[in-house]
């Protein structure tokens, strides 16, 4: 590439009567070829797309390439210097005096073999007259896995997004002047959906160009009127020549807005394609919540007794029974057990049919290792394989509950306060004789924190440190050379001397001290 008064002319080093002999000597023209301001992309992507069909038929790098796709390598290399004929303006950005304002054009497409993007600079002068401009471009070949035809258009909205990126910066401009184009329905109904609705290839792309390119900023444009379909079908360099709609766009953009393709309000009326699928399932929900106003598993059990007694005597007004002050322990049991099938119910709904526990339907995971019955009372009982001779069926079997009850919670908790407080493992044997919960040791761990009794009952005691001694009790020697000395009111704390002269201070009075004489001569 030559830079000559102020333009950029391209010239290329091949021949075209050459025959490749081997698929290096096509990867070098090729890269040669992207080496350039991406202008000419549609006449690169034949190239690529050549020498990714090489790849596809596995040759060895030696072996000579089908005539057909020898023909196709001629044939480009005969035509790519007809576009050293084309100079390209160095200078796309006018003097600001002249201009309006400017905005950036982006166009997406994609086709089976290859997808492409191309940026426009669309400038809008004083005189009223617009100009549309090529930025740059950028073309690839679809990937050897094959791809979905709107998985490839997301690609090449992808790589719109990323062109968008790079020009917007280096010319300084803002996001609110992008104009994104693609004639892909379905890419248009993705980017304006929820990337948590999409599936995970769908959702990333999705995600990387909203986060540059809103939604809202994408418009819909025909195949036949957008420039990206050249990159994503090839065109040959003379042709490509020739191409206003390479070079400066689609006729209307410059005209005004009005004239321009109208923005899709709605996507079109289609399947939008690789959305999550989401599994909406319906199970019985327990509407009766009594015992969440409850803190008291007892009391809870005496509102449902008392509760089940004036349904009872409403109901069969002519044999009431006989009102008592309190409740019978028949009733208390009554009412206890209602209570344990509903929280049943509620946490295993699918073995309940009709409110009534059914052992043939299908066992939840988490009871899939035990044994599963039905009681004559209608309460589910779960078993393991441990059996007792001396004891029947039922004693052996424990009523399965779970946490996300809240009745099995004021179980738990009830049981805490009924057993005066105790720890972990009591009240982990006391439950487990009666019931299963799974999980319930750790729920147990935190009851203690929050039971203001024992929060009070296992508080430790703070620790005081010693205090300071006073100045009165420790002072220093303020002879020059007399030795460190710590005195005290009581003489056996002199902290100088050994056991024996500390001995001899004791019986000698306060004054002199063998320890202390044998310092004297050495006072002035
Ligand atoms: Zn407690």
């Amino acid at each position: 590439m030559a830079r000559r008064h102020g333009r950029f002319s391209c010239s290329s080093a091949g021949s075209g009567s050459r025959t490749p002999s081997h698929q290096t000597q096509l990867g070098i023209r090729c890269s040669q070829g992207v080496r350039r301001l991406g202008t000419f992309s549609p006449s690169i992507v034949i190239a690529k797309l050549l020498l990714q069909k090489l790849w596809k038929l596995g040759l060895d790098w030696d072996e000579v390439p089908p005539d057909g796709l020898a023909d196709i390598w001629k044939d480009w290399l005969r035509d790519i210097p007809s576009l050293a004929r084309y100079p390209v303006k160095r200078r796309v950005v006018p003097h600001d005096d002249e201009v309006v304002f400017q905005q950036v054009h982006a166009f997406a497409d994609a086709s089976t073999e290859a997808y492409g993007a191309v940026v426009y600079l669309r400038t809008v002068y004083r005189d009223t007259s617009v100009s549309t401009v090529l930025i740059t471009s950028k073309a690839r070949v679809a990937p050897v896995k094959p791809l979905t035809v709107p998985r490839l258009e997301l690609l090449a909205a992808y790589l719109l997004t990323r062109l968008v990126q790079s020009v917007i910066t280096d010319l300084r401009l803002s996001m609110q002047d992008v104009y994104a184009w693609t004639d892909s329905s379905i890419v248009l109904a993705w980017l304006r959906k929820s990337s948590a609705n999409l599936k995970v290839f769908v959702a990333n792309r999705v995600r990387a160009t909203q986060e540059v390119i809103p939604g809202k900023s994408w418009r819909h444009v025909r195949s036949a009127e957008s420039p990206a379909d050249l990159a994503s079908r090839g065109m040959s360099p003379p042709e490509l020549l020739l191409s206003t709609l390479w070079w400066e766009g689609p006729p209307w953009l410059k005209s005004s807005p009005s004239e321009w393709p109208p923005p899709l309000t709605s996507p079109t009326p289609i399947e939008v394609p690789e959305l999550k699928h989401v599994a909406y399932v319906t199970s019985p929900e327990v509407t009766w919540e009594l015992w969440k106003k409850y803190s008291s598993f007892d009391r809870l059990i005496r509102i449902v007794a008392w509760l089940r007694r004036f349904t009872h005597n409403t109901r069969q007004i002519k044999e009431r029974l006989e009102l008592a002050k309190t409740l019978t322990a028949e009733e208390l049991a009554e009412s206890r057990l209602k209570l344990l099938i509903l929280s049943q119910q509620e946490s295993y709904p699918e073995l309940f049919f009709e409110g009534h526990a059914d052992q043939s339907k299908t066992i939840p995971s988490c009871l899939a290792r035990f044994n599963v019955s039905v009681d004559q009372n209608g309460l589910i009982k779960v078993s393991g394989r441990v059996r007792n001779p001396n004891a029947t069926r039922e004693a052996c079997s424990v009523i399965p509950l779970s946490l996300k009850s809240n009745l099995c919670k004021l179980l738990i908790t009830t049981s805490h306060y009924t057993l005066s407080h105790p720890g972990v493992s009591i009240l982990l044997s006391v439950l487990a004789e009666a019931y299963y919960i799974p999980g319930v040791r750790n729920h147990i761990k935190l009851l203690s924190p929050s039971c203001t009794f024992c929060r009070r009952v296992n508080a430790k005691a703070a620790n005081q440190k010693m205090g300071l001694s006073s100045q009165s009790r420790v002072r220093r020697q303020l002879h020059p050379f007399a030795p460190l000395v710590l005195t005290s009111p009581d003489r056996s704390s002199c902290a100088e001397g050994s056991p024996l002269q500390r001995q001899e201070v004791q019986k000698n009075g306060e004054q002199a001290g063998p320890a202390c004489r044998g310092l004297a001569h050495l006072l002035p």
